[in-house]
């Protein structure tokens, strides 16, 4: 059977991350792709944080813009803040760019492949897949595995320990339109992106909203946590981009290519690595529930990943999976949960986001802090922060 040292399923940020990163420590990688062209069909805003592109060595290329703020807005009212400044782009500049510096570095990424599964052998994972071109199944033994297929992995089947009860009902129904105004938005269009959170009318259920410029196109896009019709979910978009167009491109006639997948807003995995086999990025369950930002989440899983897939082969002996869900559950676990919670209890009582946006606005520093928010806080900063949410929680529980 054919074999190598480190596979990976999916070559979104998580994927490519990891084999870009395990081919540049010689260690022999395969990614499988579902997609014929990677990036080519993954529906997203594309908003990546303040030092994305250093972080990962990313070129510069790939930014469409940087905006400056960040608009937050309510029924009630807009609330601005300064933000790193963070950056826009698209899915298919970014992981077609990291897959082709995965492939620089000498990782081979076969697209056109759909996972079916694994089993666990003495001599490693067999990880068995459809050449979906081909036509033939095919099966493939490694030493560690990455499992990085987004918010449509079901791993249930994969491996019971990685079972994860709440996993359905984290699910939220996104839509997104790329809009092509005929002839740019208003300035400020350029330097902001906006979320919106609001209870829709139409069907009671919380809606999360966003508009993210782009050099040549405007992400409008909602997602709402719960399965929801096709018509509806359009219906509701229409409603949010009217509002949109009415403020930027007033009377500008625009194109639309109309894109929709499903995200995850719900809690980590509780099991993300066993015996050889490493769970990464939205498969994780590793998306911000406050903002649905992952792919800083998903790219650093691949980083991980492919450190302890080299420290395992220096060691020889550790599960590479072990050490992987402890470095994993390290930087992100503690923040994810307060973030979902903290969605929890806000779209409970939608007022709370006012309470909450007010805060922030009052007090800069907090603001600061919670962008900042990388698990590297002084002691001093942790009492702050501490005291600013217990704040919250009094002014919340009046609301
Ligand atoms: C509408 C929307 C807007 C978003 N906006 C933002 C944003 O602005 N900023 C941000 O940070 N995050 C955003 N996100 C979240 C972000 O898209 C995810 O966090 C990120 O894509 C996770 O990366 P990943 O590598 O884990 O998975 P994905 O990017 O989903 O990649 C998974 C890959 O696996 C492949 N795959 C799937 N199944 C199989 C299979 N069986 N076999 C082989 N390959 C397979 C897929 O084709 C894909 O290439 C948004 C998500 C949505 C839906």
């Amino acid at each position: 059977m054919e074999s190598t040292e480190f596979l990976i399923v999916g070559c979104g940020p998580a994927g490519g991350t990891a084999a870009r990163e395990a081919a540049r420590r010689g260690i022999a990688t395969v990614v499988l792709e579902r997609d014929p062209v990677v990036g080519a069909k993954r529906v997203c805003a594309a908003g990546l944080r303040p030092g994305f592109c250093e972080d990962f060595d990313l070129p510069r290329e790939i930014v469409h813009l940087d905006p400056p703020t960040i608009t937050l807005t309510t029924v009630k009212r807009t609330y601005a803040f300064q933000v790193g400044p963070s950056h826009t782009t698209t899915r298919e500049e970014l992981d077609g760019t990291i897959a082709a510096l995965a492939l620089r570095e000498g990782a081979e990424i076969r697209t056109s492949t759909l996972f079916r599964g694994l089993r666990r052998e003495r001599e490693g994972v067999v990880v068995e897949y459809a050449d979906t071109k081909a036509g033939t199944r095919r099966a493939i033994r490694a030493r560690s595995v990455f499992l990085a297929q987004g918010s449509s992995a079901r791993l249930d089947d994969v491996d019971p320990r990685f079972r994860h009860a709440g996993w359905n009902a984290g699910l939220i129904t996104c839509l997104q339109y790329r809009v092509y105004p005929a002839r740019p938005a208003v300035p400020r269009t350029y330097s902001t992106l906006e979320m919106h959170y609001y209870v829709s009318p139409r069907s009671g259920h919380n809606v999360i909203a966003w508009m993210f410029p782009k050099r040549d196109h405007l992400s409008i896009g909602l997602g709402i946590q719960a399965k929801i019709p096709g018509g509806d979910l359009r219906a509701e978009l229409d409603a949010f981009l009217a509002t949109v167009q009415e403020r930027l491109f007033a009377g500008v006639p625009y194109t639309v290519r109309t894109e929709g997948n499903l995200l995850y807003g719900g809690l980590p995995r509780p099991a993300i690595g066993a015996d050889g086999v490493m769970v990464g990025g939205t498969a994780a369950g590793l998306v911000d529930a406050t903002t649905g930002e992952g792919i800083h989440e998903a790219a650093t899983t691949g980083r991980i990943a492919a450190e302890a897939v080299a420290a395992g082969r220096a060691a020889g002996t550790q599960d590479p999976a072990a050490v992987y869900e402890r470095g994993v559950k390290r930087a992100f676990y503690g923040r994810l949960r307060r973030r979902q919670r903290l969605m929890t209890m806000l779209e409970r009582k939608p007022a709370r986001f006012d309470v909450l946006f007010d805060q922030l606005e009052r007090t800069p520093r907090f603001a600061e802090l919670l962008q900042r928010d990388r698990n590297a806080f002084s002691p001093m900063e942790w009492m702050y922060l501490y005291g600013q949410a217990a704040k919250f929680s009094l002014s919340a529980l009046r609301v």
